[in-house]
């Protein structure tokens, strides 16, 4: 069923789990995610960048995509259909509008009078509406979309004022991790998470999920994270097994075959990244 993200984030919140958004690029990624979802009995949050919206046709297209599949699958998980990183007061708008259950306004490059502004205006319009809103603050940086820029750690006492101005229901705070693949020493500020979650009463939200090992990812939650993204490891498993499959099939030519040559790479990755849940003591 598609869902808001409000109880499943609480519910990661107050009993220590995670909930993956697991981004989506087309027909086929949509599909394998839920079905794998699905088939772990777990909840997913689909998210869908703009660059991956105008790829496929449209905010409609993508609603009317998961909803059909969600229907013909016969998924019965709760799924979350959440636009990343809406760049734009318009952009949530028309997401919201075509029906995903979920945005996220990220004016994370503004100062902070100016993101709480905008921030307050996507949340009063979505909460009217039954959508959840998550918010960026500081910058998480690195390359989403094919476009960088540079990580700012997110500041404590901006945190509680951005959370109480603007209502919205999750927080994604720049933590020290970078969108795409990692070049470099990662430092990720434990510290902020774990005070941040004692002190506020939204789940947090960890962008650029990618690439980081399960001990990380484990102290994570620990500490207090409650939604982790992972876009750009879906794309190097799958790219993997793609190029693996043309070098060794290059006679064929089925679109079909060449795609989900992928699949099973991206299945394993997301019953991984799920089974991680079992390893926290
Ligand atoms: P990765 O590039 O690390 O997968 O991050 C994805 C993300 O945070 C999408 O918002």
């Amino acid at each position: 069923m598609l869902v808001n993200s409000k109880k499943i984030l609480l519910d990661a919140k107050v009993n220590k789990k995670i909930i993956y958004q697991f981004n989506i690029n087309n027909l086929e990624w949509t599909r394998i995610i839920l079905e794998k979802c699905n088939q772990l009995n777990t909840p997913v949050i689909l998210g869908v960048s703009e660059g991956a919206i105008k790829y496929m046709g449209g905010y409609n297209v993508v609603v009317s995509l998961v909803e059909s599949m969600i229907k013909d699958l016969n998924i019965s998980i709760d799924v979350v259909l959440h636009l990343d990183h809406g760049s734009s007061i318009e952009s949530c708008i028309k997401a919201i509008d075509a029906g995903f259950t979920s945005v996220m306004i990220d004016m994370s490059k503004l100062p902070l009078a100016e993101n709480i502004v905008s921030t307050r205006e996507v949340s009063q319009y979505a909460h009217k509406k039954n959508v959840t809103v998550e918010a960026e603050i500081g910058h998480v940086g690195g390359v989403e979309d094919g476009i960088s820029s540079s990580v700012l750690l997110a500041d404590y006492e901006e945190c509680l004022v951005f959370v109480e101005e603007t209502e919205i229901d999750s927080l994604a705070p720049a933590i020290g991790t970078v969108h795409g693949i990692y070049k470099g020493e990662l430092n990720i500020d434990f510290d902020l998470i774990k005070k941040l979650n004692d002190n506020l009463n939204v789940p947090l939200v960890m962008h650029g999920g990618s690439g980081l090992g399960d001990e990380t990812l484990i102290k994570a939650i620990k500490f207090g994270i409650s939604k982790i993204n992972i876009n750009s490891d879906l794309q190097d498993t799958w790219h993997k097994a793609v190029v693996k499959f043309i070098n060794e099939n290059s006679n064929v030519y089925d679109p079909r075959k060449v795609i989900m040559s992928g699949k099973n790479n991206m299945e394993k990755l997301i019953e991984e990244k799920i089974n991680i849940l079992n390893k926290i003591k």
